[in-house]
């Protein structure tokens, strides 16, 4: 959510660039020439460790662009699930199967088939079920897809690939027709070795990149210290490294410097293997904001806005001040598409039942109450007498002191963010009101 600001890590590039060529480099020559993705992994290989946010995207347009041209067993069923967005791939662990995975495509003919596998299995479902796919042209595909797989009728098989609740999930091999995306996928695992530099103690490793990256509040959600305990031999402890382009999906970004992201347990957790990319018109797009993406850094944007109306500093000078309930997100906030998603995503501030929001943030009122609550320390009459010597207005003087609470570098403390943007939209009603009269 918050940017790390790589611009000036040249160097950190260098070193950890030296370091996976010497530690996990991919052999040479390419010992599986012909399998085309591991062809397309070789020809970016002088690249992969310090490559772009937004070069990993085109990098991942030109190999799903490889799975299209390939031999496709099922093209008319691949090309209208595509059509919608393509999230990628995943391991479905019940049933040990690598999937496709794409979100449900917004035509009423899917809408209809996704109300269908509410229902509970039965021959009316079943009979239902083939009259909507066949009325999209994808009865024989889909059938054919879902031939190998258990249960007796169509709709049994089509309910643990087509989740109602869910996305689609196709399996690989009834999408190409070779061993190919496997035998990549095994390739890149066992060369893309993240635990050999996790556990690295020596020279280069963990340690001195989180060091270097400098950052002291986890970038995702803007609560928890992210500070290592790092000098000479002294390993004391650091933040968790999550890849942002999870490496159980994307193995061949398991190393690479700006996937790397120095986060809080609580974040990483939260985050685990969600998708956070996706194909949209042909090309790979990140779905949430991302800390080493410059237009993804919101900090300059206001996101957060307490619903109290009238005279902010007046109520708050005189009420009990509780925030619980009352943060909301600004309608203007830039990206608000990913914003949306990354608040949900860590669990920070999401819609609740009846539109009441819910999460960690509106959790985290008192340490935002009590920050707010400096200001009453002023008594009114120490204020009126202060505005008097200084020759002000007593409102000005309020206005000062809620203008000094707000932090000049809120990404370093835990809920910065959130603090300041409620203190400026204290201080912003004041102008408005100021305005008016
Ligand atoms: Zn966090």
């Amino acid at each position: 959510m918050f940017n790390l600001d790589f611009k000036n890590y040249g160097h950190l590039e260098k070193k950890h660039k030296e370091w996976c060529v010497s530690h996990s480099a991919l052999p040479t020559p390419n010992p599986h020439l012909g399998n085309e993705f591991i062809d397309w992994l070789y020809s970016i290989q002088d690249d992969i460790y310090t490559l772009k946010p937004r070069d990993m995207l085109e990098a991942l347009s030109n190999l799903i662009r490889t799975i299209q041209e390939g031999n496709v067993l099922n093209p008319i069923l691949f090309n209208a699930l595509f059509e919608s967005n393509f999230l990628f791939w995943e391991l479905q662990k019940k049933q040990n199967v690598f999937c496709f995975v794409f979100s449900w495509p917004e035509g009423p003919g899917f809408q209809r088939i996704k109300s269908l596998l509410v229902k509970r299995a039965s021959r009316r479902a079943n009979s239902d079920l083939e009259d909507a796919l066949r009325a999209e042209g994808l009865l024989d595909e889909l059938t054919n897809v879902l031939s190998g797989t258990e249960g007796n009728s169509l709709f049994q098989k089509a309910k643990k690939y087509l989740q109602h609740d869910g996305n689609i999930k196709i399996p690989v091999e009834s999408v190409l027709g070779n061993n190919n995306f496997y035998d990549f996928v095994q390739f890149c695992s066992n060369h893309f070795n993240y635990k050999k530099f996790s556990s690295q103690r020596e020279g280069w490793g963990p340690y001195p990149l989180i060091d270097e990256l400098r950052n002291t509040v986890c970038p995702y959600c803007n609560r928890s210290y992210t500070h290592s305990v790092f000098e000479d031999d002294i390993f004391g402890g650091r933040p968790e490294l999550d890849h942002f382009l999870s490496k159980s999906f994307f193995p061949f970004f398991a190393l690479s410097v700006y996937n790397l992201i120095p986060v809080c347990h609580s974040c990483n957790h939260a985050k685990l293997d969600k998708h956070v990319v996706k194909i949209a018109d042909g090309q790979a797009e990140y779905t949430h904001l991302h800390p080493n993406v410059a237009e993804d850094n919101v900090l300059n944007t206001r996101m957060f806005e307490t619903e109290q109306e009238g005279d902010l500093l007046t109520f708050l000078m005189q009420n009990d001040f509780s925030l619980r309930g009352k943060i909301r997100i600004t309608g203007n906030c830039k990206a608000r598409t990913k914003v949306k998603n990354s608040l949900e995503l860590y669990k920070l501030a999401f819609n609740g039942v009846d539109e009441r929001l819910i999460g960690y943030y509106t959790d985290h009122y008192k340490d935002i109450e009590r920050t707010l609550n400096l200001v009453k320390q002023y008594p009114q009459s120490a204020i009126e007498s202060i505005a008097d010597l200084v020759k002000e207005d007593s409102k000005t003087l309020q206005r000062v002191f809620v203008e000094n609470l707000v932090s000049e570098s809120p990404w370093e403390e835990p809920l910065g963010k959130l603090k300041s943007d409620l203190l400026e939209s204290i201080v912003s009603s004041l102008d408005f009101e100021a305005e008016e009269s």
